[in-house]
């Protein structure tokens, strides 16, 4: 759950991974990424230990007009006045005169947080480097001591929602290595200040206003309300939205504790994940090989078929094995093109798309959950000597592609599934295998024409 210029899902503590992850690997922030943010899942440590640095002062790389400067320093000045306004809105919702003036009046904005919603690295990391860093041997054996320590829990939540336990685990490592990189701040003062500041207002109001209801209604300590600076909390990373649609009560302490009950964690993701359409008993997807001669133009999100189908594309699963329900609809994903492994993912994979809509990350938890239940690694390598394109060069690749008449849309940097067919489109027609990967050799080749 995590957070980037569109969806938010659940906004991760650690902010310079959300917006790598998009650029490399071409995540589509769609509709139903709206309550996590994949740009700020937890991976990397926070920066917690130091004083947060203040906010740079300067207009954000979006461009977008209420991220200049000048405009978030106004919008600033008037934090209180835009505060004040959304008290028929809480009041509409039960929240209390008292609770609302307690809670808002001495707030103040978190200005920095502007810096950090307009975060566009250069650098990116590839897709196994965030594989490499989200499914480690310390993760996997912290993720095997967790599922043995709170069995009883796991075997509970898994009766009740019919959501595989490796898959919570693995949502608990990836989001926040277990809940011990859940971001430090207010979530009240982060959701206030996007609410009024910045670039996406209309969607912070309505987690403010849901973070007044979880305050109003007690389910979590306001000193334990802190998390990533879209105001993602708790160890699986819930945004006061999501958390409203899908926080249970587990243990029926009279309050929907996702922070600090492991059954409420637990049951609240199992509950998140079966509302968004977890089919009991399935896997997430397999790892396959795909023949060099393939027709990579089928590697799509729009085009899936059946297993079975795949299979007479010449598809096979990469540990020989063969795949257990064939008529099963699947889609495959290329991640690093023709030289990297594929994968056909299941519907369960597109469940944990709406979790966190990072390719990368979704991945990560599939692959990280089938590796606490004790699977191996992935069967094929990554093409780890392809160096990763800068922003600056994915600018120019797209506006290469785009002078030469393939439609790219508004070149931004960000390779996603446009990009991708633009690519396959060129490398189709000058002879090279179509598999979409912008690859430093695409970009030569773009260049000598
Ligand atoms: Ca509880």
């Amino acid at each position: 759950m995590g957070e980037d210029g569109n969806g938010m899902h659940k906004a991760r503590p650690i902010v310079i991974a959300v917006g790598l992850v998009a650029a490399t690997c071409g995540i589509a922030f769609g509709q139903g990424a709206q309550d996590r943010s994949p740009a700020t899942t937890g991976t990397l440590p926070p920066a917690t230990s130091q004083p947060a640095p203040p906010w740079s002062g300067e207009s954000g790389a979006s461009g977008h007009p209420l991220m200049t400067a000048d405009a978030i320093r106004t919008a600033a000045t008037h934090f209180h006045t835009c505060i004040d306004k959304l008290w028929q809105a809480a009041a509409r919702r039960g929240i209390s005169r008292s609770v609302f003036h307690n809670y808002t009046a001495s707030l103040t904005p978190d200005l920095r947080i502007m810096d950090l919603l307009d975060n566009q690295p250069e650098f990116t990391k590839s897709f196994w480097d965030y594989l490499d860093i989200l499914v480690t041997n310390d993760r996997i054996e912290q993720g095997r001591a967790l599922l043995e320590k709170y069995r009883g829990a796991f075997d509970s939540v898994e009766r009740a929602f019919g959501v595989d336990r490796h898959i919570l685990a693995a949502i608990w490592g990836v989001e926040t290595n277990y809940g011990t990189l859940i971001g430090e701040r207010s979530v009240l003062r982060s959701t206030a200040t996007l609410a009024c500041i910045g670039r996406r207002q209309d969607y912070f109001r309505e987690e403010f206003l849901s973070t007044l209801e979880i305050l109003q209604r007690g389910d979590v300590r306001p000193d334990r309300l802190v998390g990533s600076w879209a105001g993602a909390f708790g160890p699986t990373q819930f945004m006061p939205t999501a958390f409203k649609k899908y926080a249970v009560d587990f243990d029926r302490d009279g309050h929907r504790d996702v922070v600090d009950s492991v059954p409420d964690v637990l049951a609240s993701t199992a509950n998140n994940l079966k509302k968004d359409g977890w089919a009991t008993g399935n896997t997430w997807g397999y790892e396959v090989v795909v023949p060099t001669t393939f027709n990579f133009l089928l590697a799509d999100h729009s085009r899936p078929m059946s297993l079975r189908e795949w299979e007479r594309q010449g598809i096979r699963r990469a540990n020989g094995q063969p795949f257990p329900r064939p008529d099963e609809q699947a889609f495959l994903l290329v991640p690093a093109g023709v030289q990297g492994p594929g994968f056909l993912m299941l519907n369960n994979f597109s469940v944990i798309m709406k979790y966190n809509p990072a390719e990368a990350y979704a991945l990560a938890i599939g692959h990280l959950a089938d590796r606490l239940r004790g699977g191996g690694p992935f069967v094929q390598d990554w093409p780890r000597y392809e160096r990763v394109l800068s922003r600056t060069e994915r600018l120019e690749l797209q506006q290469l592609l785009a002078r030469h008449g393939y439609d790219v849309g508004e070149p931004d940097g960000l390779l996603g599934l446009r990009t991708r067919t633009a690519i396959r489109d060129f490398q189709a027609k000058n002879g090279r295998i179509p598999d979409g990967f912008a690859s430093a050799g695409v970009l030569d080749q773009l260049r000598a024409r």
